[in-house]
C-alpha cells in the first residue's frame, strides 16, 4: 500500500479556492466590471492569477469546517479581495484572446 492509498488526501482542501471563486463572482457582477469580458478563458485566468497571488489556506474538510466561518472579515479575506480586483484589472487589460 502506498501513501496515497493509506490516507484520504482528498479531504485536504484549499479554502482559498472557494473564497476566490465567490469573490470573483461578486466583483464581476459589480457595476465597474460590467464591460469586462467574462468568457471561460478570462475568468479562469483571473482565478489562476488570484490563487497564485495569495497564500494557500489548506484545511482538512472533515475537521476544519469551523475555520471557514472564522475567516470572514479577516486580513485573509481582505487579501483575497485585493488579489481578485488586481487579477480582474490585469487580465481584462491583457486578455489571452
Ligand atoms: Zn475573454
Amino acid at each position: 500500500m502506498g501513501f496515497k492509498e493509506d490516507y484520504e488526501l482528498e479531504y485536504l482542501e484549499n479554502e482559498a479556492e472557494s473564497l476566490v471563486f465567490k469573490e470573483l463572482e461578486d466583483q464581476l457582477s459589480e457595476d465597474w466590471a460590467k464591460d469586462i469580458c467574462k468568457c471561460q478563458d478570462c475568468v479562469l485566468d483571473m482565478a489562476a492569477l488570484s490563487l497564485n497571488t495569495i497564500k494557500p489556506f489548506y484545511r482538512v474538510s472533515l475537521l476544519g469546517k469551523v475555520y471557514a466561518g472564522s475567516l470572514t472579515g479577516s486580513d485573509y479575506t481582505d487579501e483575497v479581495k485585493k488579489a481578485v480586483t488586481n487579477s480582474i484589472v490585469k487580465i481584462s487589460s491583457n486578455p489571452s484572446h
